[in-house]
């Protein structure tokens, strides 16, 4: 056999060989991601077909990297051999460099992609004796020039002429060269002249987002130093709140602004039906104002973007089941992982391209690369810009790659179960601290410095967004918004329920998961002169009417929301602005005692697969029951009440967030003017859902008496 094809066949041979052994490692997590779950035979068929789908993506990527090794085997063989060895010594030789290359690539990967290459025990200690994988690269170069040398060697010893020796190396560079073209990451496209007529919209979501976790807010780690700059030159809202802490709710809220019982978006994957709202949204407006619009998000497992809501240019995760079989239980094609992640790679596999759900292989810096790409091609339409991207890295799974494992004290941290991703620690994981003699929970302090530095993240996505937007000039006719959808729930002492978290949406205690981040960065001649902090408080329905309002549009009917505007600048209003919040589907473990409870137990009951589109979406005849058995609060200035959907009579919870910010210490019985004049403001919401208890009219009489002074601060 011709040298050449010889090589090709060695090439195949191993990546057949990794494709064997990451399929024996991944052979249980891909059946897991198909069998033993409890659901009918239609999605079953359809969780198999995801994988066979991942399969086949894999297997076509092995194939592709098995001829460009091939190619690489022949172009080493030629260097190392200056004379043609016997065929055994050649596979031989073939053999212990491909081992030695795959076993150099796995080493480093590790330290990369830590949770991705668990196959030896653990990675902890080789991980965090690299400090940087730099160091560890700088070895494998060593190793790489003194195998060129022991090469140079070898032809002086065989007598040949080092012309032959330079062009045998001058080969294998041209085939590492021609290698990492084909394989490398596109860098984005600059945003180009002419820039986009404006005034622009950049609208910058961070999912679960806690402004109190950022050194602006007070927050003792520097976990987002871009962010704490664009605060500096913007309008922020201290007291700023979502309607419903799950992530399409809060933004169909947020680009329609009305309430959730408005728009009827009441959890995250509603039915077909419902995930185009029968009300406006910001990008439809705009849309029919001239306006390019867009939208790039980076997980489109529990919330993702339809055409019809108005958005021209979307760029998201590819929708379908991949996304919930494969993802949770991700595959170890490693040889995939480390050469494939450019155009090509998401080719053959779409479920893999800037996928946060995939997190053990999902690269940050890539997907801003993605997002700052679609930026750039929105503002070259020669239309004004409405440009909305959503970074969801603070959300489970939390995987941490590096440099980002490191960060704020992880390195220290040496139980095994969330070094590099969220636990979901629950209450009962205590420990006595040694030097304080208190209970604490290490793996919920270990959770929060995962979360942590997920904002790293998110701040690198803030930092090159408003980078490229001062560098091409747009930055001067673009207005800035940086909000979060929803906060976060993390682990506290005492919390009245069994905890699960890290969550959010599933009980309406705290303010953790609650509160968000929204700050608005006006282009000079917009906005106030200077910039301020405005401290009444503003919900996500009032955004999109702030947006129309600066832009001089109006929605073309009424909204629950309106303008802050008049707040920004220094308006008195006759009362603070109501912040209503509801739950999305939750679970016992958050419910008081006598809570209402869903019939429909098991989540394949709860949601449906549509087998034609590949979509996850909650089960119509479910709905009814996820309404009645929400949980409710209003708040208004420090008074909160909770409500809780019971199965029999009525039973509400006052709270003082001034002094009980993790709602702890019920005051409903010594406040019960308080509490009527509140459960008044909650009443309407409670009616537009068919609720209507003999209290409700009893507490609006008794707020009508008392007059509107009892909820002063
Ligand atoms: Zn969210």
């Amino acid at each position: 056999m011709h040298l050449f094809f010889r090589s090709l066949v060695a090439g195949l041979l191993w990546s057949l060989v990794t494709f064997v052994i990451d399929s024996v490692e991944s052979a249980g997590l891909l059946t897991r991601s198909s069998k033993h779950i409890r659901t009918d035979a239609a999605t079953l068929a359809a969780l198999t077909d995801g994988v066979i789908d991942y399969m086949r993506g894999i297997v076509l990527a092995h194939v592709l990297l098995g001829l460009i090794g091939g190619v690489g085997v022949y172009a080493a063989q030629a260097l190392w051999f200056p004379v043609q060895p016997s065929r055994r010594r050649w596979w031989a030789t073939v053999v212990v460099g491909a081992s030695f290359a795959t076993l150099g690539l796995y080493l480093q990967q590790m330290i990369h992609f830590p949770n991705l290459h668990d196959w030896a025990g653990t990675p902890i200690a080789w991980v965090d004796f690299w400090e940087s994988p730099r160091r560890f690269e700088g070895a494998l170069a060593a190793l790489g020039a003194f195998t060129l040398a022991v090469a140079a060697w070898r032809w002086r010893q065989a007598g040949q002429g080092l012309g032959g020796y330079a062009l045998r190396v001058g080969g294998l560079v041209a085939w590492v060269g021609a290698t990492a073209a084909l394989l490398h990451h596109p860098a984005p496209r600059p945003i180009a002249a002419p820039l986009p007529p404006g005034p622009n919209v950049v609208l910058i979501g961070v999912d679960s987002l806690r402004p109190d976790h950022l050194g602006h807010f007070g927050y003792d780690r520097d976990t987002a130093p871009a962010i704490d700059a664009l605060l500096q030159e913007s309008v922020i809202f201290s007291s700023a709140w979502t309607v419903l802490p799950r992530t399409y709710p809060a933004w169909m809220s947020t680009l329609s602004g009305q309430w959730p019982r408005t728009h009827g978006v009441r959890d995250n994957l509603p039915e077909p039906e419902h995930l185009v709202p029968p009300v406006a949204l910001l990008p439809q407006v705009l849309r029919d104002k001239g306006y390019a619009t867009a939208f790039v998000t980076d997980d489109s497992r529990f919330s993702y973007m339809v055409p019809g809501t108005g958005f021209d240019t979307i760029v998201q995760p590819e929708l379908g089941v991949q996304n919930f079989a494969v993802s949770v239980n991700e595959p170890r094609y490693k040889l995939f992982h480390a050469l494939m992640h450019n155009p090509i790679g998401f080719r053959i596999l779409p479920s893999a391209a800037y996928n946060q759900a995939f997190g053990k292989s999902y690269r940050p810096d890539l997907f801003i690369d993605k997002a700052l790409d679609t930026l750039a091609e929105v503002s070259a339409q020669g239309k004004p810009v409405f440009y909305a991207v959503h970074s969801c890295v603070l959300h489970a799974p939390g995987d941490r790659a590096w440099p980002w494992h490191q960060m704020f004290g992880q390195n220290g941290y040496r139980l095994e179960r969330n070094r590099f991703r969220y636990s979901r620690s629950g209450s009962e994981v205590l420990d006595e601290d040694e030097e304080t003699g208190e209970q604490v929970n290490i793996v919920a302090a270990q959770d929060v410095r995962i979360y942590d530095s997920g904002i790293d993240m998110a701040d690198r996505l803030v930092a090159r967004t408003v980078d490229e937007l001062k560098r091409s000039g747009m930055w001067d006719n673009t207005i800035v918004i940086l909000f979060s959808d929803h906060g976060e729930e993390h682990w506290a002492p005492d919390l009245p329920y069994k905890f699960g978290g890290p969550n959010h949406g599933f009980h309406m205690y705290g303010t953790g998961q609650s509160r968000v981040v929204w700050a608005i960065r006006f282009p000079e001649g917009m906005g106030p002169a200077a910039t301020k902090v405005v401290d009444a408080p503003v919900r996500l329905i009032d955004m999109g009417p702030t947006i129309l309002d600066l832009l001089g549009f109006s929605y073309p009917a009424p909204t629950d929301g309106a303008s802050v505007m008049p707040l920004v600048h220094g308006q008195a209003e006759p009362e603070p602005r109501l912040v209503y919040i509801e739950t999305g589907v939750s679970e016992p473990r958050y419910w008081t005692r006598g809570h209402r409870k869903y019939p429909f137990k098991t989540i394949s009951q709860r949601y449906r697969l549509d087998p034609d589109t590949g979509l996850v979406h909650l089960r119509p005849e479910f709905r009814p029951q996820l309404i009645a058995a929400k949980d409710r609060a209003v708040q208004v200035g420090p008074w909160k009440l909770v409500w809780h959907a019971m199965e029999e009579g009525v039973k509400v919870e006052l709270f003082d967030l001034r002094t009980d910010p993790l709602n702890q210490h019920d005051l409903s019985l010594s406040m019960a003017p308080r509490v009527a004049a509140l459960a008044a403001r909650l009443a309407p919401f409670l009616r537009a859902d068919g609720e209507d208890p003999p209290a409700l009219a009893e507490w609006e009489a008794a707020a009508a008496a008392a007059g509107p002074g009892v909820l002063a601060p």
